[in-house]
């Protein structure tokens, strides 16, 4: 993997250091299709024969759809828009999940990697401020490759890695100069619950290994004129009755990342896919949820971010909705 620093000329020429990164590790990635490790599931299936493991994608993207997206966080949307791009399927299955849609059914329409850069080419065509790249974990080597067709014919926008975080360490090292916005998530600090709500097992270790990676990498959000081109942003949804054990997350973040890493914390949650199967996740969260979440920010001093309201909507014409900030410093 091309988890070497920076060339001399990657300030200088950022999309031609694209090129040559993703070159680098195309190859390794493609690779691990032959026998898929990309994630920590570690399927062993060859997908390029059409092999198929947990998560049922094949070895070219499956997209949904891709549209400039005015709801993410307020330095991704800007006044343009996000270059949202959702991708089909996923490695993790949340009974909760509010994309059950797509990323449990399969349903969208596959492109080659030549098309999914022609995507990329077209969102920065239209205005956006960014590529978001949504549910990636399971392409990323094709994404690798559109991503060096792109670069080569023009793509000048920030790369956000937008996922649940359920990804190999060994893939984020290799995306080391490639995505410059990590957007992921860190839905649980427990395994137990991780595993009976996510079917992700060994999520918490891992998550938070990737996540320091990911921080390693790209640091703290910057941004110019109010519009994000580097850093981390993390994903908190807060789900009822302490499952997701958000406090415990917060308290992990401000020992290993510093209080100056910048988190968006979600409220949006509703009982989902086949979350009403389970009393615990048949409702809402709680003001008590909520609160215990807000007051261990300031004790810890995290100041930076967004916190959508209690009780926000989720509205379904976009995943990952995100309401104006408030400011809770
Ligand atoms: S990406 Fe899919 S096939 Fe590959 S290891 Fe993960 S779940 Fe298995």
């Amino acid at each position: 993997m091309n988890g070497d620093p920076p060339s001399a000329s990657a300030k200088d020429n950022p999309r031609k250091d694209k090129i040559r990164r993703a070159g680098k590790a195309l190859p390794v990635l493609m690779r691990s299709l032959e026998h898929c490790d990309l994630c920590p599931r570690r399927c062993g299936v060859n997908r390029l024969k059409g092999e198929k493991g947990y998560c049922a994608a094949g070895a070219e993207p499956v997209v949904y759809s891709y549209a400039p997206h005015h709801g993410e966080e307020p330095p991704l949307s800007g006044r343009s828009g996000s270059g949202t791009i959702f991708f089909s399927r996923c490695n993790m299955e949340c009974v909760y999940c509010q994309n059950y849609q797509f990323s449990q059914s399969g349903a969208g329409k596959k492109i080659s990697a030549r098309d999914l850069g022609d995507i990329m080419l077209e969102l920065q065509g239209a205005g956006c401020h960014n590529i978001n790249l949504v549910s990636p974990t399971h392409f990323a080597p094709v994404i690798v490759e559109a991503l060096k067709y792109a670069c080569s014919d023009g793509l000048e926008l920030p790369v956000v890695y937008n996922t649940g975080c359920y990804d190999s360490l060994d893939v984020i090292r290799g995306l080391r100069g490639l995505v410059d916005i990590y957007l992921p998530d860190m839905r649980y600090s427990s395994d137990a619950m991780a595993e009976k709500y996510s079917a992700a097992p060994g999520y918490v270790s891992n998550n938070r290994a990737v996540v320091e990676e990911m921080y390693r990498q790209v640091g703290h959000l910057e941004t110019s004129r109010g519009i994000a081109y580097k850093g981390l942003i993390i994903r908190l949804l807060i789900l009822p009755g302490g499952i997701s054990g958000t406090t415990e997350t917060l308290e992990f973040i401000s020992g290993t990342l510093g209080s100056g890493v910048y988190l968006s914390i979600m409220s949006q949650y509703y009982p989902a896919y086949k979350a009403g199967a389970y009393k615990e996740l048949s409702h809402k969260i709680s003001r008590e949820d909520y609160d215990a979440v807000i007051k261990k920010m300031r004790e810890l001093g995290l100041h930076n971010g967004w916190v959508q309201p209690f009780h926000a909507e989720f509205d379904e014409r976009y995943a990952g909705e995100n309401l104006p900030p408030e400011d809770f410093s």
